[in-house]
C-alpha cells in the first residue's frame, strides 16, 4: 500500500497536524514539531503530547507514516565550532521531541560547508571538493553524536537529498553513501528522496528509462534498504539547475509520468510519500490524483 500525504501546518500546536492531515484525506504527513525558524522552543508539555496522540488516533495515521522535519537553522556540517555545537544540540532536542510524540523518523538536510572559493581560482574544483569531503565527515560525526546521545530513543535519522543549491551537500547519491558509511549504528539512519531535489540535482526521472536508471543508480550507490520516505514535488527549475523551487504536481518540469512510476513502484510501499507542493489549497486533490495513478493489479 502507498501512504500519501503532505507537510501540514502545526500552527496553534502540534496536535493540530493530524487533524489538518485528516482534512485533506492524507494517509501520511510531515510536520515541524517546533517553529522551524527559531532555535529555541518551549518543551512539549503532557497536555499537548496527549492531545497529539489522541488526534493521531482519530486520524488513523500510523507513527511510521509521519515524517517530522527539523528546523532549517540546523547545519550539522557547520565549519564553525560554536555554531556546529548549537546545531548538534538543537538536533538532539528535535529527536527527543519526536520521541515524546511517539514518532519514529526525523527528516533533515545533511548540511552546508559554507566555504567561498572564487570561480576564477585555478584550484576551484579541488578546493570545493575538499570542502565537501570535510563537511560530509563532520555531518557523519554529528549523526554519530546524536545517535549516541539518544541511545534509548528509537527515532531514525532520515537524510534528505538536496538540489545542491549554494554549498548544500546531499545533491549526489555519493554524498548520502559517504555519510551512511561513517555512521556506526546503521539501523538508526535512513534516506528521504525528494523528487524535485533529485531532478534539479541532475538525475532525470521523466521517462520510464530515465526513472529506472536513476533508481538503479540510487540502489547501487546508497541502497533501497535505506529509503525511509519520499517528498513528492514537481519542479519549477530545469533538470540539473541545482535550484530548489517546488511546484504543484504536473505543473512543473517533472510531470505526471514520474509520479505514476512512483505510485506503481513496490520499493515505495509502506513509507511516507509527502507533498511539499506550493499550493496547499489543492493538496486534497493532489493526494486523490496520486492514488488515481495506481494501476489495478490482478
Ligand atoms: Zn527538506
Ligand atoms: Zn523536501
Amino acid at each position: 500500500m502507498k501512504f500519501v500525504g503532505a507537510h501540514v501546518s502545526a500552527s496553534g500546536g502540534v496536535d493540530n497536524a493530524p487533524l489538518n492531515a485528516m482534512k485533506i484525506g492524507a494517509k501520511a504527513f510531515a510536520l515541524f514539531t517546533k517553529n522551524q525558524r527559531q532555535w529555541r522552543a518551549k518543551p512539549l508539555d503532557e497536555v499537548m503530547i496527549k492531545s497529539f496522540k489522541s488526534n493521531l488516533e482519530k486520524s488513523g495515521i500510523l507513527p511510521k507514516h509521519i515524517l517530522p522535519h527539523d528546523s532549517y537553522l540546523i547545519n550539522l556540517g557547520h565549519p564553525e565550532v560554536e555554531k556546529l555545537e548549537k546545531s548538534r544540540e538543537a538536533f538532539i532536542d528535535e529527536l527527543q521531541r519526536c520521541e515524546q510524540l511517539g514518532l519514529e523518523l526525523l527528516n533533515f538536510h545533511p548540511g552546508s560547508h559554507l566555504v567561498k572559493v572564487p570561480k576564477k581560482d585555478p584550484a576551484y574544483t579541488d578546493k570545493i571538493m575538499e570542502a565537501e569531503l570535510n563537511c560530509l565527515d563532520v555531518i557523519a560525526d554529528s549523526l554519530n553524536l546524536a545517535i549516541e546521545a539518544t541511545k534509548e530513543i528509537n527515532v531514525k535519522l532520515v537524510i534528505e537529498n538536496t538540489a545542491g543549491q549554494g554549498t548544500n551537500l546531499g545533491y549526489k547519491f555519493e554524498h548520502l553513501a559517504h555519510i551512511i558509511d561513517r555512521v556506526e549504528d546503521k539501523s538508526r539512519v535512513g534516506v528521504c528522496l525528494d523528487t524535485c531535489h533529485t531532478f534539479t540535482a541532475g538525475y532525470d526521472l521523466r521517462t520510464r528509462k530515465a526513472y529506472d536508471e536513476t533508481m538503479s543508480e540510487f540502489d547501487r550507490i546508497v541502497g533501497f534498504e535505506y529509503l525511509s520516505a519520499m517528498h513528492i514535488n514537481d519542479s519549477k527549475p530545469k533538470l540539473g539547475s541545482r535550484v530548489d523551487r517546488h511546484h504543484s504536481l504536473g505543473e512543473g518540469e517533472i510531470g505526471w509520468d514520474t509520479f505514476k512510476f512512483i505510485m506503481n513502484d513496490d520499493r515505495m510501499e509502506d513509507i511516507p510519500l509527502i507533498l511539499e507542493t506550493i499550493n496547499s489549497d489543492i493538496w486534497d486533490r493532489e493526494i486523490e490524483e496520486m492514488y488515481a495513478l495506481q494501476e489495478i493489479r490482478t
